[in-house]
């Protein structure tokens, strides 16, 4: 029986406003070339300088996940031709990198693990091919953008350990607010390298994985390779280090090249960049700036809010969630009721939505509102979640609209008493049936009520009433 042995390099675009060796500006699409200057499309005798917010996120991104920051670090250029790289070498490091060692934690099927990190460090984009019918076109604009590469040592071992790791990974980062980690535009990317061994006899040769631009085709990818290699080795066939193209619509991986070591990049110190001194105090200084990550806002909800430990801990998973959360409860200040509404109704709508990172559309403004609604009695269930499906995408007042479409549920005892004396009257069976204890019967009352009411009709009241009525 062979085990998986999984090493991610995830490369994550920082949210500088400009580049990483220049002024351009650090900014997703835009008009091909318009976010370029000499320095980032590589012209001889322009010369770069370091950005130091990319220093700062970069260190602040180690910070969160336990890494010893150097205090001296140094730039090398990684050589190599393609044409999305204007200097033909990418400036990266090696032998000193920013950060070093730390480790992230994952919990997969309540069973935690840490993940330990290798380095953490700074490095600058290539730019894009953009293919099409007339031919290969360079646009340069995302050269230069500050990256940090995190690299994991080999500690994951399955497709589900892989995901959790990424998306904590995610989430520190946008806790931190140091990358936007969009895995379709690119801004968070990552390489799997696997291998094969059994228990007890030492690490197989890798390869390496790259293009997955979602946790489901780095999901797909790994059962893919693993089973590839599995079959590879039971065939006396040995696995070759190469680099491998994920096609998640074939589902299937190619052999692009055989892998390059270290040494084929030719990597040297870039002599047109000092090495970065990075002073105790300085980092002291971005350590009291570390925001509260996930779990401290978890812990938060369950001491101070009253939530479970399991509803806390997916309300925080992604920091957007956790932050509506919180202006939802500034406005109506029931966190239980809020918390479930989100992590139920919500959450249904927006896992309709084929998107990396839904948005809910309706201001925390208007979620308050409409939840005092309901809590309130004001409306039913049934038109909550209908209000919700109409107000979503409209900036519309849920007040305003339950007033002006009737939407208000009916609370008139007298009234409601009408209504299901009239029912009763049309159905003796049922009212026998519930005389003789049969409390199921209970249930088609209130359908009936609310069917004479449009569904206004409040089903506690509806109970109240009938239980009266047969006493
Ligand atoms: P390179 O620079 O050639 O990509 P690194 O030493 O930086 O090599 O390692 C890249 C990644 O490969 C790391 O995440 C590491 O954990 C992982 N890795 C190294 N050896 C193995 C192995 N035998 N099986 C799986 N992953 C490995
Ligand atoms: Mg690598
Ligand atoms: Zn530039």
């Amino acid at each position: 029986m062979y085990k998986v042995v999984i090493g991610l390099e995830v490369h994550s675009e920082l949210k500088t406003q400009t580049k990483c060796f220049c002024s351009c500006e650090n900014k997703f699409g835009g008009e091909p070339n318009s976010h370029c200057c000499p320095v980032c499309v590589g012209m001889p005798g322009a010369l770069p300088v370091l950005n130091q917010k990319a220093v700062e996120y970069a260190i602040k991104a180690g910070l969160s996940v336990g890494c010893r920051i150097n205090e001296y670090s140094v730039f090398e250029r990684k050589n190599y031709f393609y044409p999305d790289l204007a200097k033909a070498y990418q400036i990266s490091q090696l032998e000193y990198p920013l950060c070093v060692g730390g480790g992230v934690e994952i919990d997969v099927d309540g069973k935690k693990k840490l993940i330990r990190l290798n380095r953490i460090h700074l490095e600058e984009d290539a730019g894009k091919l953009i293919h099409s019918k007339e031919g290969t076109m360079i646009d340069y604009n995302r050269g230069g953008v500050p990256l940090i590469e995190i690299v994991s040592e080999p500690d994951i071992s399955s497709a589900e350990e892989a995901v959790a790791y990424l998306q904590k990974l995610k989430s520190t980062l946008l806790y931190l607010g140091v990358s936007d980690c969009k895995m379709q535009e690119g801004s968070l990317r990552c390489d799997v390298n696997l291998s094969l061994h059994k228990e007890g006899e030492p690490l197989g040769t890798r390869t390496e994985m790259k293009n997955l631009n979602s946790f489901r085709a780095v999901y797909r990818a790994i059962k893919y390779e693993a089973q590839r290699q599995e079959e590879e080795l039971e065939a006396g066939r040995a696995i070759i280090q190469e680099t491998r193209r994920w096609d998640d619509n074939a589902g299937k991986s190619y052999s692009m090249r055989t892998k390059e070591d270290a040494q084929d990049y030719r990597y040297f110190p870039d002599p047109d960049i000092i090495p970065i001194n990075v002073e105790k105090s300085y980092i002291e200084e971005i350590r009291k700036t570390l925001p509260k990550l996930a779990e401290d806002r978890a812990k938060n909800y369950v001491e101070n809010l009253g939530l479970t430990e399991k509803d806390a801990s997916q309300l925080t998973e992604s920091k957007y969630i956790s932050d509506y959360f919180e202006e939802v409860i500034k406005q109506y200040n029931e966190p239980k009721f809020v918390c479930n509404w989100i992590l139920g109704e919500v959450f249904k709508k927006l896992n309709t939505i084929d998107e990396e990172d839904p948005e809910i559309m309706i201001s925390p403004q208007n979620m308050a509102k409409l939840l005092k609604l309901y809590h309130s009695e004001t409306i039913g269930q049934s038109v909550a979640r209908k209000l919700l499906d109409e107000l979503w995408g409209t900036n519309e007042d849920p007040e305003t609209v339950v007033k002006e479409n009737g939407l208000a549920q009916n609370n008139d005892v007298g009234g409601l008493e009408e209504v299901i004396k009239e029912i009763m009257k049309n159905n003796p069976k049922a009212v026998d049936e519930l005389k003789a204890g049969n409390q199921k019967t209970m249930a088609f009352f209130v359908g009936q009520a609310m069917k004479a009411t449009g569904g206004k009709a409040n089903p506690k009241l509806v109970n109240e009433i009938v239980n009266n009525l047969i006493k």
